[in-house]
């Protein structure tokens, strides 16, 4: 024994069994994409006596299947044949590359702002944006949505300036604290325009409104909407037409357009303060050419091809409807997400693992702290590469896994199996979603 003791290995075991006894400790799967095959996957158990298999996946970000897509794969070979690998620096030191400055060209035609800024990551576009915006207004008062995403709530803190926080979508309670701040503090409104759990759009009419109404900057987080939204894939701002009115444009490359990287688009002074200010895009190497090239492969086809985004909703339609039919508790959006309620981390995991071991099907558990305790769900997420033939699959395991585990049905009562085929086969997604209609048109 050492002169010290404190036992180091024991306090993160310790933390790990935290997490293990509220059933809140992350178990990853691994999977083996095939572009050609999307949403197919080769599925690795962990118990490397176990065989791999063939799974689908239910529950992927990519939502548009963009990252298989072969224009989007063409180019990145393209810019590694002709760029290599890496960018080789910073973007101060030798790493702003020409696909990285038409990337930024491309995303600040997409939201129709002077400029855009490329960063490694959504969730960095978020921490150095809203930091650095935040801190340069003195006495900036931040006016944020109660379910603003992680990164969001990292880039305010950091900012040090004072939070409130906003009852989720409630315009009164918005309303109410601009009114508050007074005329005379600057004031920053940060919202999402989708909210990834519940799949449930902001007012953002409204949200412009009420800026315009008080002088106050607003920042939108439109992540889970580029590329799916709006007539040019601009996301939920474009298709409400309020894109013009809103200050900060943040989004990723990582969902809609299957690759990674994130941005703001926004007015010159904005961004090139961010760009001058955000250690977290300063000391940094810059996303690498062939990432870039891809994203802009899949921007550009996007702004030109409505196809993906009808299909998608189609596809979203369609497997609401056949779960609804089912019997199965989802929770009512008039977006692409659709959160299937269990309430419980347990049952959650465990219909989440039964669904893999049983049926071949992937849908990750959502639990606490990504939801709150008693909401804890399995959020699917149809995409334009889903089938027929992949729901009909999806609503007979689920409806086998909820058998299996006594979870409760709603209303209507479960549609005897043989039935569902035919269900599913005979939605018409245009008649039961008139919201959905808009998008698919
Ligand atoms: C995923 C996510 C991010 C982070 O984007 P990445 O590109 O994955 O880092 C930011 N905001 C929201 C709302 C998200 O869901």
């Amino acid at each position: 024994m050492g002169l010290c003791s404190i036992n180091y290995q024991s306090q993160f075991e310790a933390a790990i069994d935290r997490l293990k006894n509220e059933n809140r400790y992350r178990v990853f799967a691994n999977l083996e994409r095939d572009a050609a095959r999307f949403p197919t996957a080769t599925w690795r158990p962990d118990d490397p006596s176990e065989q791999a298999r063939q799974v689908t996946i239910w529950c992927s970000n990519d939502y548009l299947g963009m990252g298989g897509h072969g224009k989007v794969r063409a180019a990145a070979i393209d810019a590694i044949e002709k760029h290599g690998v890496g960018a080789g620096g910073t973007r101060n030191i030798s790493g702003t590359h020409q696909p990285i400055v038409q990337l930024e060209v491309e995303l600040a035609d997409l939201h129709g702002k002077d400029s855009a800024l490329v960063f490694t990551s959504g969730w960095i576009s978020n921490l150095a944006s809203l930091s650095v915006i935040a801190e340069l207004m003195p006495n900036c008062l931040i006016l944020s949505d109660a379910l603003n995403h992680n990164s969001m709530i990292e880039g305010i803190r950091r900012s040090g300036c004072e939070k409130k926080l906003w009852r989720h979508n409630d315009m009164a309670h918005l309303e109410e604290l601009l009114i508050e701040a007074g005329p005379d503090r600057a004031k920053l409104i940060a919202f999402e325009s989708l909210y990834s759990m519940d799949g449930d759009i902001a007012p953002v009419g409204r949200i412009v409104e009420l800026a315009k109404k008080y002088n106050a900057l607003t920042y939108v987080d439109e992540v889970h909407a580029v590329g799916m939204y709006g007539p040019r894939g601009g996301g939920i701002c474009e298709r409400e037409g309020v894109m013009g009115s809103i200050d900060i444009i943040e989004g990723t490359l990582a969902k809609g357009y299957g690759g990674l990287g994130g941005y703001i688009a926004a007015n010159a002074a904005i961004v090139d303060a961010v760009r001058s200010y955000a250690p977290s895009f300063i000391f940094t190497t810059t996303l690498p050419p062939a990432v870039v090239a891809a994203a802009r492969a899949a921007v550009r086809h996007l702004k030109e091809s409505g196809d993906e985004r009808a299909r998608h909703q189609h596809m979203a339609a369609l497997t609401k409807h056949a779960l609804r039919a089912a019997g199965l508790p989802i929770m009512q959006n008039s977006s692409h997400i659709v959160p299937l309620m269990v309430g419980d981390a347990e049952l959650c995991k465990a219909a989440s693992d039964l669904l893999l071991t049983r049926h071949d099907i992937y849908i990750q558990p959502i639990n606490y702290p990504t939801v709150d305790i008693g909401t804890e769900r399995l959020r699917i997420t149809p995409t334009p590469r889903h089938d027929e033939a992949h729901v009909a699959e999806l609503v007979e395991a689920l409806v086998d896994v909820w058998r299996t585990l006594d979870l409760p049905f709603v209303e209507p009562q479960v549609i005897p199996l043989r039935r569902l085929r035919a269900i599913v086969d005979a939605v018409d997604p245009q008649c039961a979603y008139p919201e959905m209609k808009k998008a698919a048109e």
